[in-house]
């Protein structure tokens, strides 16, 4: 399929051309010709789908071409796309200009941490778009330096972010004070959870429905492993990791905005080029941090979760899990980042035996087990719990599940998952084993249908052994052979 036949007008055929998109993505060859129908859309689709363009082309379309009724002296703007964060409004903003380069759309961002008064310039001066998260634009509502009675189209992006990151009161209020007849309205979310539906069955007329990706699906050329590790020697452990490939990009997820800090400056004292970025940074430093590893000046980036929500940064090749995420579904978000657009990705987290539980709610979620791979001389002091009784997971037959542990009972062994008897300390060594056990470390999927498709359920001991072995730290002498 090309984008030719979406019913796109030629000004933004031209600006997709530009940005060297040949073929349209599935949500994009989805939601166009709908939005461009002018239907209410509820939209499946995680960042890395193309999503942005699958709304802002329809909408481009629609405000500035087919519709353009916004006349020299109108001011008020007429579509309002709200984001959870401060990067993924600025991320949309650009997105708009890019495919917008030929329609020249007025248009701005409002988010907080940088100052309101060109904010309110802009939209004096008049505007056809606004890009904003909600917390500033209740700001300008409040002080009523903007309006919002001509709004046509409304689109929520991540609308699930926005709820988790307690919004709704927010986006409700905005809600209300949009017009209501005539109003598009276009809802992007991960996952739809029944608070997002409720909001859904609210504010939406009869939405269309499209869904990209299976909920909390992750990109199948991403590969999953667990070190274990002990929380003293975490530090130190991302240290090696890190140093195996100091050219590659590796985002680095912490748990606390300190935390995070604390790390970055123990990296930068070993040398390595970090990036940080959480709540309590700046505008002028998040925007700084997120240039500096786009543009390779660092290599590592350290961040929240929310910090982190939305960053488009291409092709990333590994995530590291510093501390697993509080909430299971985060996982997805973070691993979101790597593994798009059929490149491969790693996503590695390091888990101390206290954060059993987490890892085990994020494999019920999945479905799935993720290979645990102790690397040599990190083992922990104490096994990680066992993930699961042995037995299935929901609605799959062993031997017929889409991971090698989501069925086989494997991971749900103590022993496959600790690579000790119960009670038993992990592989205190077993290196001369290891180069065999690459079967479970260099694949593509980990934990996927690739991963059921090479051992077929069926061989779940040469697995178990695979997981057990400890991985080589490639500083040891003898440690090259693994990595
Ligand atoms: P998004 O999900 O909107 O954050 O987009 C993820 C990335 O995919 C961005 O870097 C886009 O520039 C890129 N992208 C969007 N549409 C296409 C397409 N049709 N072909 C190739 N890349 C695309």
């Amino acid at each position: 399929m090309s984008f030719d036949t979406l019913g796109l007008a030629p000004e933004l055929l031209r600006a997709v051309n530009a940005q060297g998109y040949t073929t349209p993505s599935p949500i994009q060859a989805q939601a166009i010709p709908l939005v461009l129908a002018g239907r209410d859309l509820l939209a499946g689709a995680q960042t890395g789908t193309g999503k942005t363009a699958a709304f802002v082309l329809p909408m481009l379309q629609r405000l500035m071409i087919d519709n353009n009724r916004a006349g020299p002296g109108e001011r008020r703007p007429r579509a309002l796309i709200l984001t959870p964060t401060r990067e993924l409004a600025a991320q949309v903003h650009q997105s708009l200009r890019d495919y917008g380069s030929h329609l020249r759309p007025r248009s701005t961002a409002i988010f907080g941490g940088v100052g309101i008064q060109p904010q309110i310039q802009a939209l004096r001066r008049g505007l056809d778009f606004i890009v904003a998260t909600p917390g500033r634009l209740i700001d300008h509502m409040q002080q009523k330096t903007v309006d919002l009675s001509n709004i046509q189209v409304l689109v929520l992006d991540e609308g699930d972010r926005m709820l988790d990151m307690g919004f709704l009161p927010a986006m409700r209020k905005i809600l209300a004070a949009l017009p209501r007849q005539n109003r598009q309205t276009l809802l992007f979310s991960a996952t739809f959870s029944d608070p997002i539906r409720e909001l859904a069955g609210q504010f939406m007329r009869d939405p269309a429905q499209v869904q990209v990706s299976q909920r909390n699906s992750i990109a199948t050329t991403v590969s999953h492993r667990v070190h274990p590790v002990d929380v003293s020697r975490k530090r130190e452990l991302l240290l090696e990791l890190l140093s195996h490939d100091s050219r590659r990009q590796t985002l680095v997820f912490g748990r606390t905005k300190h935390g995070c800090d604390k790390l970055a400056r123990f990296l930068e004292q070993h040398g390595l080029h970090c990036a940080v970025i959480h709540g309590n940074k700046s505008q002028g430093a998040r925007t700084r941090a997120l240039a500096d590893f786009k543009g390779g000046r660092a290599t590592v980036m350290v961040a929240t979760d929310i910090a982190a929500r939305g960053l488009d940064i291409d092709q990333l090749p590994a995530v590291i899990n510093f501390d697993l995420p509080m909430v299971a579904e985060d996982y997805v978000h973070r691993i979101g980042r790597t593994g798009r657009a059929g490149a491969e990705g790693q996503a590695i987290s390091l888990v101390a035996p206290e954060e059993s539980r987490l890892l085990r709610d994020i494999e019920r979620m999945l479905g799935r087990s993720i290979d645990v791979e102790p690397v040599l001389g990190f083992e922990p002091s104490q096994p990680l719990a066992a993930a699961r009784p042995a037995g299935r997971a929901p609605g799959r037959a062993p031997g017929n599940a889409p991971g090698r542990g989501a069925g086989r009972g494997g991971a749900g062994r103590p022993s496959d998952r600790d690579g000790a008897a119960p009670g038993g300390r992990r592989n205190a060594a077993r290196p001369t084993r290891q180069r065999n056990g690459r079967s479970a470390d260099s694949g593509q999927v980990g934990t996927g249908a690739a991963a059921a498709g090479r051992d077929g359920g069926q061989h779940a001991p040469r697995h178990a052994d695979a997981h057990n072995r400890p991985r080589r730290s490639r500083r040891r002498p003898q440690g090259s052979a693994t990595s």
